[in-house]
């Protein structure tokens, strides 16, 4: 085999054996690193070492990693956020990195769907009173005819947009970086921040990770928020303060709040997860069947093209 390619994620290949086969075709031996550990920093470094390419999921690639590994040639955002990879650091080691945008979108944009009806109607709590006996019937509200605001308005967000329109919800969005015009969504209000947070009554983050975005639904916005609203994240923990929520969960400041992304992941004595109005799931907004299968295949054909001196599907830098 010419390149060795290291798999730094659960999932990769695990829905069909199409994504070993695009590797193992191109002369590619591949090592899965064992997921059950955690891979700190150290244990990635060591890890790499003879490695031409790596496909790597939500682990932290810094920029004392690319340093390390000599023979790393390109690195592979297993996903569509590549927030957790030092870019920098890559330039400057000459480390091409890319990502599979696109491959999960649709199942993120199902699950965000799916958090705002488990939020809305408390599905969590009353399953798991039913469970211990209890017929807690509780009241919940609607999602029909209510007002979405969407923060970000790229893939995930317009698909969201897309499906509420079937629950005959008015749609706002705020996306600084959005040709309006383009969007081919009729029906989308594009609004400032402020206004898309002070109406709406389910808000929904879909921004990437960066310093831009960092913190930008804190203690101010929470406050900005209608008392019955709920606010979903499927996007990535960071992009709100999670201290702030907390209060604001608390305070019954807000309604309720759905989330898939941490500010840690697995979060350790995270205080949000004690609270009956917050339904959460463990960043499962991509793991699907379907995805695992785009996006092994993508990072596959990316990480190939590359070895091969060809331009990879999706190039960061
Ligand atoms: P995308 O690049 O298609 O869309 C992101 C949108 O955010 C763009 O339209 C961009 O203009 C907009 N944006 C950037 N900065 C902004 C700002 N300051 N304010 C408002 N809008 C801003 O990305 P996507 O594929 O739709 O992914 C969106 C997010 O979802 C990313 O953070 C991604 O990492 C995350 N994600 C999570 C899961 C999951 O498993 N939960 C799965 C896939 C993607």
């Amino acid at each position: 085999m010419k390149y060795k390619v290291l798999i730094v994620t659960r999932s990769f290949g695990s829905a069909s054996q199409k994504p070993w086969d695009i590797l193992a075709q191109a002369g590619c031996e591949t090592t899965r690193a064992d997921m059950s550990k955690k891979v700190t920093e150290d244990r990635l470094i060591d890890l790499l070492q003879g490695m031409d390419a790596a496909i790597i999921g939500l682990v932290p690639v810094t920029a004392r990693v690319f340093e390390s590994a000599p023979d790393l040639k390109t690195v592979c955002g297993y996903g569509a956020g590549i927030d957790h990879i030092d870019t920098d650091g890559a330039r400057r080691h000459e480390v091409i990195i890319t990502n599979c945008p696109g491959a999960n979108d649709p199942s993120a944009a199902d699950l965000t769907l799916g958090l705002m009806i488990a939020v809305a109607r408390n599905i969590p709590r009353v399953e798991r009173e039913l469970r211990k006996g209890n017929w807690d019937r509780h009241q919940g509200v609607d999602l029909w005819k209510k007002t979405l605001g969407l923060v970000g308005f790229g893939r995930i967000g317009s698909g969201v947009a897309r499906r509420a329109a079937g629950f005959d919800m008015k749609v706002l969005a705020y996306d600084p970086y959005v040709d309006f015009g383009r969007t081919g969504l009729d029906g989308v209000g594009f609004e400032s921040l402020e206004n898309v947070i002070k109406q709406s009554d389910f808000i929904s983050l879909h921004t990437p990770l960066n310093n831009e975005t960092r913190n930008m639904i804190g203690a101010a916005e929470l406050a900005m928020m209608k008392p019955s609203a709920y606010l979903i994240n499927t996007a990535r923990g960071g992009l709100v303060d999670e201290q702030a929520l907390y209060a604001a969960l608390i305070d019954k400041q807000i309604a309720g709040a759905a989330f898939d992304v941490f500010l840690e992941e697995p979060p350790t004595d995270n205080p949000l997860l004690k609270l009956d109005n917050l339904v959460a799931t463990p960043h499962i907004g991509a793991h699907t069947r379907e995805s695992t299968d785009r996006m092994g295949v993508m990072a596959a054909q990316n990480v190939v093209a590359v070895l091969l001196g060809k331009p990879p599907l999706h190039r960061i830098c």
